[in-house]
């Protein structure tokens, strides 16, 4: 099973994947986070995206379609896997096409996340991270218990370079100009599922579990 989670930076795909691997035992392959700790690791993968990252532009398709690949192939992936983040250009959707035609799994599902742009600005703006442990904060609307302290684990928050209001619209422009036309693509598939992403966490993640949960059946 490969579910997929598309939308703009900031509509909460990571947020609802959290909950979403947890409910069905997917094995989480977020690109952003793998080439994070790349950057953070200063491995020739990470110097390389680097530049693009810090200016908010897409990282060249072959080096994060190599990166899916391979993680697909680790065992945690044999039952199936929750893609955020990844593919984000019609090359990138094509080239996994050809890697799960040569495997055994398939695409079940895309789910949309659709949320305003005013919204997106506001969330992208306010999000913190955390240090240690990656979990996903909000000043505004998810603040943790102590100010900058980690809920789970206690590490330190941060916020991301490029959550400044400059990359933050760049990165807005990249999505509509090279990532939306996958709407499109998987519409046109079947498996798309679009779902209000304006609304409150918890009702979103409510949506996306019925329609998995409707899968199934
Ligand atoms: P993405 O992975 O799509 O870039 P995130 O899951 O990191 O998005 O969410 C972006 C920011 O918005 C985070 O700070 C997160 O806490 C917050 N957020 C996520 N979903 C919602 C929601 N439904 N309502 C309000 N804030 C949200
Ligand atoms: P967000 O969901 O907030 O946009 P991500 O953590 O998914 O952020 O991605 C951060 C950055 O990593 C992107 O702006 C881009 O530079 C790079 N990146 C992540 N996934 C991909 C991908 N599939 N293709 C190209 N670049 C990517
Ligand atoms: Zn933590």
């Amino acid at each position: 099973m490969i579910i997929i989670l598309l939308g703009p930076p900031g509509a909460g795909k990571g947020t609802q994947a959290e909950r979403l691997v947890e409910h069905k035992g997917l094995a989480y392959i977020a690109t952003g986070d793998i080439l994070r700790k790349a950057v953070k690791n200063k491995t020739q993968l990470g110097r390389k995206a680097r530049e693009y990252m810090d200016q908010g532009l897409l990282v060249p398709d072959d080096l994060v379609v190599s990166i899916v690949r391979e993680r697909l192939l680790e065992p945690d992936a044999a039952s199936g896997a929750l893609l955020d983040g990844f593919p984000r250009t019609v090359s990138q959707a094509e080239s996994l096409d050809g890697m799960l035609e040569a495997g055994k799994t398939k695409i079940d599902l895309v789910f949309s996340l659709e949320v305003e742009e005013n919204e997106l600005i506001e969330r992208l703006t306010g999000r913190r991270v955390c240090r240690d442990c990656g979990a996903t904060y909000h000043m505004k609307f998810k603040p943790p218990k102590v100010r900058n302290v980690c809920d789970q684990c206690g590490g330190e928050l941060y916020q991301r370079d490029d959550d400044s209001l400059e990359t933050v619209t760049e990165r807005l422009s990249v999505y509509k100009k090279q990532t939306e036309p996958l709407i499109k693509y998987y519409k046109a598939k079947g498996l798309l599922v679009a779902i209000d992403g304006n609304a409150e966490i918890d009702q979103v993640s409510q949506q996306m579990r019925a329609e998995l949960d409707k899968l199934q059946q």
